[in-house]
């Protein structure tokens, strides 16, 4: 037995240390394949020896708790904010109050850089991470333990000789191009794309299922050691210790001898930050010696001998060459600046968001103005001032378009709306054209094969004038398209034939209802069950149903007043889409009850919008990420390999489309 103890250990060390040079040191010394079986032999033997269990295994990587409730902890050492500079006699006042503090000593400083992430504390007691909380309030935080094992570059379990018990502070970021291809991937799911890496990775942190947490490319940044006994003489020491302990340690930190070269340090980044693999916002400096650092103390708030340096967010100035305006296919109208190209931030910036019209008065905008524009991380880039010296006198004030840019008819602006809307809803080609994209799109009715060209084509063409003539195309109008391929066309049709099978509630979205959006037209699916009875229903019965309130009621109203929209919905009727919801007696079997599925792979047969109405019109259920409570993977090829791991160690059964159909029967 005790040889099988010794393997375990044996096997865990290994793995811990593999880990740590593919994760930490980029410089892995065993193939992926190795690394993979011998992670497997670990769960093998874990899982027949759950005596061994250790908490700090390898294998608790790819997680499996679910918490429901984060406990409060506090923290036994504050964790403080910094105070900010912006510029170098910001700098210069904090030195020479140092200074005055501490004497004439040799003071040094060691710079970093500031990791724009969220920041945790985790304690090491003998050499094994025990505790992982967040700042919460910098009293108290969150103990997110278990999700934090699951980041690759913290480690379980330490190097080299390290003190018993101390804290370690870092930052967890997610890397630009790792966040780059989780987007890509939302949007190819159809979801909303998330909004920026730090607030992403603060989300992930909250996550109940470790397991999926497991699967969020977190890394984490560790920059300040909080002892209990003192066991180096300076900030540099530490790190140095820190990196021989095993830890993450970015190589951009520097010490500096005076605020000379603090500045320098300063400087040299700001030009090169934008060229680092994750985002920062701005450089800390912290006095070296700990034991000054001991006799400056800490403010309120603050640390006094450490400062955070912010740099300004980019700005650059342009010329506006005018102001072009979309229409929305409710109609809102959007102003956009047209500019004189400029390069920002690494891409060239042509077009500026102006929002709506108070935005443009708020600077009081004239054609040929020099604007300031300014980009932070990957929003559109805004306007945020105007050099009036610069201001041509004969410069033209630009005013508010009256009339639709696309229909010429008037404008309106609801007091209460921040938005000009143009109401010609059945004759204002923009419109109707959004509508039909809208439609088309594909978290509505997804219809393959038809772009937005094809659409604006075809309507310029006079062969569609709203979303329902779409079932009533010929091969030989698309045929007399350019560009348009005979498989292409094989799909469109194939695509509308399948929309007929889309549930209510996406039929219902895909109607395009001002402020009907996805979780709302779930609601109303659910709470109304068909078209005919949604239609008939008074204001007040609408603002009854949960969070539906006067905005989406009214313009639910309005749109059924709509002659135009009743007559589409009854030839769409006609098609055979969906106009009511399938109630839980018209699935076909309740054989999947209790089963919760996840699917991953790509698969010859089926798409996986099939597979999961296939699980689901069966009473299974699908899940996006894999834990304790999943029965069955359903894999095609290319399984994602941290989705095959974790059914490894979870022992989930993986089956195929076909086996799939053979529980259900379901034929397609
Ligand atoms: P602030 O939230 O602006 O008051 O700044 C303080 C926060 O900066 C800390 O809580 C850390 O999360 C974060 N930070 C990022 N990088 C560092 C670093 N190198 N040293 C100290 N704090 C850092
Ligand atoms: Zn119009």
């Amino acid at each position: 037995m005790k040889s099988v103890q010794k393997n375990i250990e044996k096997l865990r060390d290994e793995l811990h240390l593999h880990s740590y040079n593919y994760y930490v040191l980029d410089s892995p010394v065993i193939s992926d394949y190795d690394f993979d079986i011998k992670l497997r032999d670990l769960i093998n033997l874990e899982n027949k020896f759950p005596e061994f269990y250790d908490e700090n295994s390898p294998t608790n990587r790819v997680g499996g708790a679910v918490i429901k409730n984060f406990n409060s902890i506090k923290h036994d050492f504050p964790m403080y904010s910094l105070d900010n500079s912006y510029s170098k006699e910001d700098l210069e006042i904090w030195n020479d109050r140092i200074f005055k503090n501490i004497g004439d000593g040799n003071l040094e400083f060691l710079c970093e850089l500031k990791f724009d992430g969220v920041s945790i504390n985790l304690t090491y007691e003998n050499g094994k991470l025990i505790k992982a909380v967040t700042r919460g309030d910098g009293v108290q935080g969150d103990d997110v333990t278990e999700n934090i094992k699951t980041i690759r570059t913290i480690p379980l379990k330490l190097k080299g000789s390290f003190p018993n018990k101390f804290q370690i502070r870092g930052e967890i970021v997610i890397e630009k191009k790792d966040f780059l291809e989780m987007n890509k991937k939302r949007l190819i799911e159809g979801l909303d794309p998330y909004m920026n890496p730090r607030n992403t990775a603060s989300g992930s942190l909250k996550l109940q299922d470790s397991s999926e947490v497991s699967t969020r490319p977190l890394k984490c940044f560790l920059y300040q050691i909080v002892t209990y006994e003192e066991n180096c003489k300076t900030q540099n020491d530490y790190l140095i210790s820190a990196l021989d302990w095993g830890f993450n340690i970015s190589n951009t930190y520097k010490l500096c001898n005076n605020i000379e070269d603090v500045y320098k340090y300063i400087n040299y980044w700001e030009l090169r930050k934008n060229d680092l693999n994750y985002e920062i916002d701005g450089i800390v400096i912290k006095v070296n010696d700990i034991n000054y650092q001991k006799e400056l103390g800490f403010t309120s708030k603050y640390p006094r001998w450490s400062i955070a340096y912010k740099y300004k967010a980019e700005q650059i100035s342009t010329k506006l060459l005018s102001v072009s305006y979309q229409v929305g296919r409710t109609g809102a109208i959007t102003p956009v600046a047209n500019l004189e190209p400029v390069l920002l931030g690494g891409t060239y910036v042509k077009r500026a968001s102006l929002h709506n019209e108070d935005q443009i008065n708020k600077f009081d905008l004239h054609i040929n103005d020099l604007v300031s524009v300014e980009k932070g991380g990957e929003i559109i880039p805004k306007i945020v001032g105007v050099d009036l010296n610069k201001r041509d006198l004969n410069s033209k004030k630009i005013k508010f378009i009256e009339n639709c840019p696309s229909c010429f008819k008037i404008l309106s602006r609801n007091e209460s709306e921040s938005h000009h809307y143009c109401l010609n809803y059945y004759n204002c080609p923009p419109q109707i054209t959004g509508r039909i994209q809208h439609f088309i799109s594909r978290k509505a009715l997804d219809i393959n094969g038809l772009g937005k060209e094809t659409i604006e084509l075809l309507y310029k063409g006079g062969l569609i004038s709203n979303y329902s003539d779409l079932y009533n195309l010929k091969r030989d109008d698309l045929m007399t398209l350019e560009r348009m391929a005979e498989k292409s066309i094989n799909n469109i049709f194939i695509g509308l034939e399948e929309s007929k099978k889309i549930p209510f509630e996406r039929v219902l979205f895909a109607l395009g209802i001002r402020y009907v959006g996805q979780t709302v037209s779930k609601k109303l699916a659910k709470e109304f069950k068909s078209i005919d009875n949604l239609m008939t229903q008074k204001l007040d019965d609408l603002l009854l149903v949960d969070e539906i309130g006067d905005r989406i009621s009214e313009s639910i109203i309005d749109f059924f007043k709509i002659d135009q929209n009743i007559y589409i919905i009854n030839k769409l009727k006609e098609l055979g889409l969906q106009f009511e919801i399938m109630e839980k007696s018209t699935q076909k079997h309740n054989i999947l009850s209790h089963n919760i599925f996840v699917i991953s792979g790509i698969f010859k047969n089926h798409s996986r919008d099939e597979l999961k109405n296939i699980i689901e019109d069966n009473g299974g259920k699908v899940s996006s990420s894999i834990s304790s409570k999943t029965n069955f993977l359903l894999g095609g090829d290319n399984i994602g390999p941290s989705k095959l791991l974790k059914v490894n160690k979870l022992g989930i059964p993986i089956i195929s489309e076909n086996d799939l159909i053979g529980m259900t029967n379901s034929k397609l």
